[in-house]
């Protein structure tokens, strides 16, 4: 399942412009084994032509050798495809987030706390999960990593990204013994215009380095909300309350879930898909997201 991650054609973008970084194996899920069966094929066949995956490989190490992968942020320093194409000077400048945060959605609270702690803003809130968790701040590096891997296709920014999603999150949850991972959905016509869909990946890296299943066939997203980036805190909340629904037919029995989105703002989207979930008959709903705009 954590295969079926809403993984069209991306493969061509994981790598920059210049072919330096080699694509990613494991990331394409079809797309990826498709190729090994072409080369197999294509190595049966004849023992003199190479196939293109091979070439493309060789001719990659070829050019690895003159032109080391730079950073795609800082463009000064080494990095490597494993690292997301971000050295190491880069990756120091990401904020971790820690404890102590508030015990609903998660946001950071500036200083010591002796007792368990609700922000503001969830007391006001209709929360339909019963916390929120983040790996990251929103913020510098990764904000702009987030926002070119996004909009811009830049799929080789992925390890990165995962990388800092998978560290804060997978063990707490291999842990906790949840019984799926499901990403936000995205709408079908935004996922046709993307060709991707970013939750949909990342879960499938946090699944991978969880032991815990990525599940797509849960969630389906019924209404193409405008942008929420305009919208006041309730505004949000109102146009995402029935922006999801459960697939037809599907009935939970008191499963525990966690969902994995990218970005978590004011919580309205987590929020709708926790609802659904639980109408659905999930008994626990939790929420982890890359990053957390503060
Ligand atoms: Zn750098
Ligand atoms: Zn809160």
């Amino acid at each position: 399942m954590a295969n079926d991650a809403g993984m069209t054609k991306p493969e061509m973008r994981n790598a920059p412009a210049c072919g330096l970084g080699r694509a990613q194996n494991g990331t394409d899920g079809g797309d990826s084994s498709f190729g090994l069966r072409a080369s197999f094929v294509i190595r049966l066949s004849s023992f003199v032509i190479p196939s293109p995956a091979a070439c493309r490989e060789w001719l990659e190490a070829l050019l690895g050798l003159c032109y080391p992968a730079v950073c795609q942020i800082c463009a000064a320093r080494r990095c490597t495809p494993e690292d997301g194409f971000v050295c190491q000077r880069c990756y120091e400048r990401v904020r971790f987030i820690r404890p102590p945060f508030c015990e609903r959605c998660g946001l950071p609270y500036p200083g010591d706390l002796t007792a368990p702690f609700e922000c503001a803003n969830c007391r006001e809130l209709e929360l339909h999960f019963h916390f929120a968790r983040s790996a990251v701040a929103a913020k510098s590096v990764v904000l702009e990593v987030i926002h070119r891997y996004k909009y811009q296709g830049h799929l080789w920014f992925e390890p990165f990204l995962a990388g800092l999603l998978v560290r804060s999150a997978a063990t707490t949850l291999a842990r906790e013994h949840w019984d799926w991972l499901v990403p936000v959905p995205l709408h079908p016509t935004k996922e046709r215009e993307r060709e991707f869909n970013q939750a949909a990946r990342l879960a499938a890296r946090l699944a991978a380095a969880s032991g815990i299943p990525s599940n797509l066939r849960l969630l389906r997203r019924v209404k193409a909300t405008r942008t929420q980036t305009l919208l006041s805190r309730s505004e949000r909340a109102e146009n995402m309350h029935d922006a999801f629904v459960s697939r037809a037919g599907v009935k939970l029995h008191g499963e525990r879930i966690v969902v994995v989105d990218d970005v978590f703002t004011t919580g309205a989207t987590t929020s709708a898909c926790a609802r659904a979930l639980r109408l659905a008959g999930a008994s626990e709903v939790g929420v982890w997201t890359l990053a957390r705009g503060l």
